[in-house]
Parts: C-alpha cells; sequence; structure tokens
C-alpha cells in the first residue's frame, strides 16, 4: 500500500465507533465476543459448561465444573477497573486512531476522568502493546540506527554521548526499493553485548541489516544476519542518505509524534512503553479500520497488571 493510501485510508469514524461501542452494553458484549469466540471457556480448568446470574448489575459466569465465577473483565487488563467500559473503548479508540500519540492529558479532557486515571489507563494500554509487540522479528533488508530521545537540558550535547537522554535502536525493515514495511524500537545502551542479545530476538537469521559506523552493530551478525556496514563519512552523503532514508523518515516521524505527548520524566521511566506504542501503530497502519478490534482482543488476553507495577519502570527495556 502506498503511503498515500495509508493516509487516506478511511480508519473507524468516531460516529461509526459510537454507533457500535456507545453504550456499556455494547462495549460489554464486544469484549465478551473477544475473549470468548467460541463462547465462554473457564479461565480456571478450561471446561465450557457453564451457568450465568447477575449480581449488583454485573453478569458472572459460573464455571459448572470447577465451580469458578468470573466477570467479563476478570483475569484481563481491565480487572478491578472502576471506569465503565465506554471509557476504556473510547481510550482505546483515541490511542490507535490518532496519527499521533494522545498524550494523558488530553485523554483526561476526553475521557471525563482525573489525570491520574487517564495516564494509568494509556499505561495499562500501552503495556498491552509492548507485550503483543515482544516477538516482532524483522527480516529481509533492515535499515538500523542509533537513536536518542527525552531529557534534553539546556546546553546539554545532541546525539551519541548526550546527557539524559533515552537511547535506543531503531530498525526499519523495508523492502528491497526501500519502503519501510515493519518496525522495531527497542531501549538500549548501546554495547555489543546489548546489540547481540537484541538481534537474536528482534532479527531473523535470513535478515540482511544495513548500519552506519557504529561499532556495536557488528554484533548483529551474531543472530546470523548479514550486516552490510556503512562507516560515517565513508562515501557521497548522498548515496548513505538514501540507504538510511526510511529510518531517518521513522525517526522524524517518531520524534513529531511523541513531542507533547508526554512529560520528559516520564519518557526516560517509561520510555519502552512509548516507544512500544508508536511501534503497535506503525506495525497496524495498513489497516486502521481494525485495529481497535485488534487492541480489544489483546487487552481481553493480557492478564492484570495492578498500578504499583505499571509505575515500577524495570519490567521491561
Ligand atoms: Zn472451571
Amino acid at each position: 500500500m502506498g503511503i498515500n493510501k495509508i493516509q487516506f485510508q478511511k480508519g473507524l469514524s468516531m460516529a461509526e465507533f459510537m454507533e457500535s461501542y456507545g453504550t456499556e452494553d455494547k462495549c460489554h458484549a464486544a469484549l465478551v465476543a473477544s475473549r470468548w469466540p467460541a463462547g465462554f471457556v473457564c479461565p480456571k480448568c478450561g471446561d465450557t459448561h457453564h451457568s450465568t446470574f447477575e449480581r449488583k448489575g454485573l453478569q458472572y459466569w459460573q464455571c459448572s465444573i470447577c465451580r469458578e465465577q468470573t466477570t467479563a473483565i476478570c483475569g484481563t487488563i481491565f480487572q478491578a477497573t472502576k471506569l465503565p467500559l465506554t471509557r476504556w473503548f473510547l481510550g482505546m479508540h483515541l490511542l490507535s486512531q490518532s496519527k499521533n500519540s494522545i498524550s494523558a492529558l488530553e485523554l483526561k479532557r476526553h475521557l471525563g476522568v482525573r489525570y491520574k486515571t487517564a495516564w494509568l489507563l494509556k499505561h495499562k494500554l500501552m503495556q498491552v502493546m509492548t507485550l503483543r509487540e515482544e516477538s516482532r522479528q524483522l527480516d529481509g533488508r533492515v535499515e538500523v540506527d542509533d537513536a536518542y530521545l527525552g531529557g534534553e537540558l539546556p546546553g546539554g550535547k545532541s546525539g551519541r554521548g548526550s546527557e539524559n537522554k533515552t537511547s535506543f535502536v531503531a530498525a526499519v525493515q523495508t523492502t528491497e526499493t526501500g519502503h519501510p514495511l515493519f518496525v522495531c524500537l527497542t531501549k538500549l545502551e548501546f554495547t555489543k553485548d546489548a546489540i547481540a542479545k537484541w538481534a537474536k530476538v528482534s532479527l531473523c537469521a535470513s535478515a540482511n541489516v544495513v548500519s552506519d559506523g557504529l561499532w556495536c552493530f557488528r554484533a548483529v551478525t551474531e543472530s546470523g544476519a548479514t550486516h552490510d556496514r556503512n562507516v560515517t563519512g565513508g562515501g557521497p552523503a548522498c548515496v548513505k542518505l538514501e540507504k538510511f532514508r526510511a529510518v531517518n523518515t521513522l525517526l522524524g516521524n517518531l520524534k513529531t509524534s511523541l513531542s507533547g505527548t508526554y512529560h520528559a520524566f516520564d519518557f526516560s521511566k517509561y520510555a519502552h512503553r512509548y516507544l512500544a506504542e508508536f511501534q503497535y501503530r506503525f506495525n497496524r497502519r495498513f489497516d486502521l479500520s481494525v485495529i481497535l478490534v485488534r487492541l480489544l482482543r489483546a487487552s481481553a488476553l493480557t492478564a492484570p497488571h495492578p498500578e504499583h507495577f505499571i509505575r515500577t519502570a524495570e519490567h521491561c527495556g
């Protein structure tokens, strides 16, 4: 799909969204269908025989074999939420349809909730995206570059070696002619060991990596990938630029997308999630009309993540 077709594709309009997910009942039905597409399955024993009942306005399923009682949100990322599902669905819609990322502050306004609530909702959904993208592997022609974001201080150095920045590897799988297909953004320190470990997780053995002269990128071959190293200053600038067009464009878009959507402190602490959110949307940009359905399914299949887990930085990246 060409770039214009991506930008001008239909997506899911707000009118269509309200039609499908405008009430609590519709959201509940959509969550149930997404979680149990072939009918109820007991989360404890896996049996399908069950009865249902209502308590305090909530629908419960009770397993006929082990007697486990469960609700639609129990055991999912939505577990223990005090928010109506309509808020969650609107949050998922805004997060997945917006061209650039949406800040917790903007979400707060759209959802009519407190900032803290909007922040937690956004980070829980970003955690879902992070887990979905963890197994992403790039193949074929892959442009890689070292990148740095966040924590700008007046007078600080820019680029490599700058202080207070989060370093991450940006990798873009392209067609043979350089059109971007998929992206992988991973927070790491630029050492040979970290790159070797990253390559084994994120690259197929048949990948052909195109990198600049940063010495540690030589370690990508430990994944079995081949490596085309282009030493900075070693050739005409236009040739070099052409070789890295996809990754340079991507990094420009990433910076635009993230600017204004996070606090600098938040970014350095939760960079893995902000990067995964961008990656998730980018890798699904070909079909915006079903991205919400896919995010809902992923959310229904993601185990609960309590607030203290979400607020601890070290789990990923
Ligand atoms: Zn059971």
